[in-house]
Parts: C-alpha cells; sequence; structure tokens
C-alpha cells in the first residue's frame, strides 16, 4: 500500500467554509480543442466546494483510505523540519499545487528513496526539477486544461485594470475621494493598442481569442507556430523572438512554461526592447522574470504597469519588492485555483491515481516527465532541467 504526501494551502483565516457564494459551479462540456474534462471513475466531493486547501484534501482521503492507502495532508513544506521534509523518506507520491508548491528538488528526491510520481494538482510543473526526475525515473504528472481557460480570465482581467488604471481608481472610492484627474491621468483604452503574447499554448490562444473583441492588433511567439488557418482567423502576427515582439507590443503577457530556456527571459536587457510605458502581465511563472529588473523598470517608467499572480518563491516573503512596486496589479497565486478550477483537477488528480493504481496508462496530455524522458506535454512544452533554484527561500515566509 501506498504512502502519499498531499501538500496543499491553508484553510482561509476564518475557517473552512461551511457555505459559498452560489449554489452551484457551472462548468464546460469541452475543452476548446475538443479535449475531454477529466474522467474519474468517481468523486468524492461537492463540485464548487474548497478543496485545495488542507481541510478540502482534494477530496482525495475517502478513495485513498478506501483503498488502504495512507494520506498525509499538510501545508507545512518548506524548510527542513516541514512535514513534508519529515515525511519524504517512505512516500510513493507527493502531490502538490502550482500556488503553494512543493518544492521538489534534487535534494529531496534524493531523499525520497521510494519516491515513484509528483502529481501537479494544476498545471506547470516547475517546481519539481525535472532533470533529476528523470535521472530518477520518477513520473511527473499534471492536468492539463483544467485551469487554463482561467488563467486566460485573469490574464484579460489584469491587462484591463492595468491599461484603463482601474485599481488606483477602486483606491480613491475607499479612501472616500472623487479624484477623477487622479485617476484618469494614467488610464487609456485597450482598443487599437497591440497586444502580444509569449507562448500560444492553451491559455496564449485562448487570451488572444478572448482579446479579440476588443479591437486590438495581436501579436505571438512561440516555438510552435499556430496553423495558418487559426493565424488567419485571429488576424496574428507571428514573431520569432521575444525582441522583435516587444518592439511593437503596447501589452505584453507571458504565458509559457519555466523551464532552463524561459527562465528570466524578462531582465534588464529585454526590457529595453519594449516600448516605453508598455504594460506587461504575467500569470506563467515568476521566475520568468528577473525580480529587481521588473521593480526597476516600473520606476523608470519603462513599464507603465506589471500586473500578474505567480511571484518566486512561493508564498512570496513579506518583503517581496513585488509587493510594493509602483503600478503594480499583483494578487497572491490565485487564477487557476478558483473553486470552478479546482472542481476540475481535484478530478483529474483523482482520474491520475486511478489510472496509477489500477496499472492503466496516465493520459498522454498529463505526462510531464515518464520512464526517464519528457513525455506527452512535457516534450511539447518543456526543455530538460532544473529550474527549482532559489526555492529554498520559500521558508522565509513566516505567518
Ligand atoms: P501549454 O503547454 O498548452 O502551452 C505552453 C506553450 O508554451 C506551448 O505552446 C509551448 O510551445 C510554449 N513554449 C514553451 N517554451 C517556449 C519558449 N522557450 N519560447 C516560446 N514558447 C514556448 O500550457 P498552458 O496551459 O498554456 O500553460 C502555460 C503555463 O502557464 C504553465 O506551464 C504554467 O507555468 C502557467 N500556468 C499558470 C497558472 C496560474 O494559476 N497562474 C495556471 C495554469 C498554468
Amino acid at each position: 500500500m501506498a504512502k502519499i504526501v498531499l501538500v496543499l494551502y491553508d484553510d482561509p483565516v476564518d475557517g473552512y467554509p461551511t457555505s459559498y457564494a452560489r449554489d452551484d459551479c457551472p462548468q464546460p462540456e469541452i475543452y476548446p480543442d475538443g479535449q475531454t474534462l477529466p474522467t474519474p471513475n468517481a468523486i468524492d466531493f461537492v463540485p464548487g466546494a474548497l478543496l485545495g486547501s488542507v481541510s478540502g484534501e482534494l477530496g482525495l482521503r475517502k478513495y485513498l483510505e478506501a483503498n488502504g492507502h495512507e494520506l498525509i495532508v499538510t501545508s507545512s513544506k518548506d524548510g527542513e523540519d516541514s512535514v513534508l521534509d519529515r515525511e519524504l523518506h517512505d512516500a510513493e507520491i507527493i502531490i502538490s499545487q502550482p500556488f503553494w508548491p512543493a518544492y521538489m528538488t534534487a535534494e529531496r528526491i534524493a531523499k525520497a528513496k521510494k519516491l515513484k510520481m509528483i502529481v501537479t494538482a494544476g498545471i506547470g510543473s516547475d517546481h519539481t526539477d525535472l532533470q533529476a526526475a528523470i535521472e530518477n525515473n520518477i513520473t511527473v504528472s499534471e492536468v492539463t486544461y483544467c485551469n487554463s481557460n482561467a488563467v486566460a480570465e485573469h490574464v484579460v482581467m489584469s491587462i484591463l485594470a492595468l491599461v484603463r488604471n482601474f485599481i488606483p481608481s477602486h483606491n480613491w472610492v475607499l479612501k472616500g475621494g472623487w479624484n477623477i484627474a487622479d485617476c484618469v491621468s494614467r488610464s487609456y483604452d485597450l482598443e487599437a493598442m497591440s497586444v502580444g503574447t509569449v507562448a500560444a499554448g492553451r491559455i496564449g490562444l485562448r487570451v488572444l481569442r478572448l482579446l479579440k473583441a476588443f479591437g486590438v492588433k495581436l501579436h505571438y511567439m512561440d516555438r510552435h507556430r499556430l496553423p495558418e488557418t487559426v493565424e488567419q482567423e485571429l488576424d496574428l502576427t507571428y514573431h520569432s523572438t521575444l525582441e522583435s515582439l516587444a518592439k511593437v507590443c503596447d501589452v505584453v503577457t507571458l504565458n509559457c512554461p519555466l523551464h532552463p530556456e524561459t527562465e528570466h527571459m524578462i531582465n534588464e536587457e529585454s526590457l529595453k526592447w519594449f516600448k516605453r510605458g508598455a504594460y506587461l502581465v504575467n500569470t506563467a511563472r515568476g521566475k520568468l522574470a528577473d525580480r529587481d529588473a521588473v521593480v526597476a523598470a516600473l520606476e523608470s517608467g519603462q513599464l507603465a504597469g506589471y500586473a500578474g499572480d505567480v511571484w518566486f518563491p512561493q508564498p512570496a516573503p513579506q518583503d517581496h519588492p513585488w509587493r510594493s512596486m509602483p503600478n503594480h496589479g499583483m494578487t497572491p497565486h490565485i487564477s487557476g485555483t478558483s473553486l470552478s478550477a479546482q472542481t476540475r483537477y481535484a478530478a483529474g488528480t483523482r482520474e491520475i491515481l486511478e489510472c496509477y493504481f489500477e496499472g492503466r496508462p496516465i493520459r498522454d496530455e498529463y505526462l510531464i516527465v515518464q520512464g526517464g524522458q519528457l513525455a506527452g506535454v512535457g516534450a511539447h512544452s518543456y526543455s530538460k532541467g532544473n529550474a527549482t533554484g532559489g526555492s529554498e527561500e520559500a521558508a522565509k515566509f513566516k505567518k
């Protein structure tokens, strides 16, 4: 029987919810490219419930214990005295969400002698040292598509919030003011701007489709070019480099995974390619951007705004400069963990576990590493190597 360690974020400060804002939680029937939603044999949770925090347990306890497995659920994940570190030595499966990632470094993988699989309940497996997983024949899987559209909604919201100067204007209301001139002296229309996405995978393409209605000029770069029919349908301009895209865009949004090729692609040098006053929205991964270069670009006015929900490390230390830099629209990492998305990735995690324990193949689109190599989505969207360096700083976050 297996031991599974499930690392989840803490319950709300006022306790686990006993009721919710809505009575139902509508779900799409199918994803835009025809991929089906998760298909576990059963679920043991109510769709729309808070599943991603410790008491929610991703709805997995009943299923796992009924099959004789041991389930450890904890939010304690950073520092050598963490529950995760204490439980690693005989764990067969580690599950965590990118919002509160269990950084599975080479050191941790070396300590976990019985480890067979690392599951991302969500999308983005950069918190695992993929090179170490490859070398130790550990399967890495994630629930592809579960929150791609949710994130795209957050991207569009963030772009509008920055360009229209929504957050400072809202703050004037809270302060009892009516300071229209203060609000609008940084407010523009998105219409007619040029917007570019770095990567046009599931999230990036959805962003392009959603933005089409705003009358913007659309640009993208990706290591895989979209079909010509899609480029024509959306009137897209393709760029083979970030430099070429950044030079013509008023808004740039990052939607690629974090891996050695993309780490710190936004840095002091590449920010010089951007138009003065460009907006940058990053809901992909914090480490795609050099932390201090972003702050400097906002302070100098090279960037007019920066928004997103991803930081490095996570949780971000109290003194992380992105908490206090000018003209930002940051949230904690929430875009992919709406209650709607939790329903899908809890079901997808259950599907992956059922496949694993029943000896059935895990869907190709859920695979990042298998059999000692990048596989499935991992082979399409990642490169070999490790992007977890510096993650030990997450231990600095103190509640
Ligand atoms: P996807 O696999 O569908 O798309 C990724 C795209 O990135 C692919 O088209 C790939 O070709 C492209 N790409 C990879 N390396 C590249 C490079 N060096 N240059 C240009 N393009 C490159 O994945 P997705 O569902 O669109 O998700 C993308 C990423 O967004 C995830 O890996 C994750 O890091 C992040 N994400 C964040 C949240 C959140 O809650 N904020 C949720 C889901 C995903």
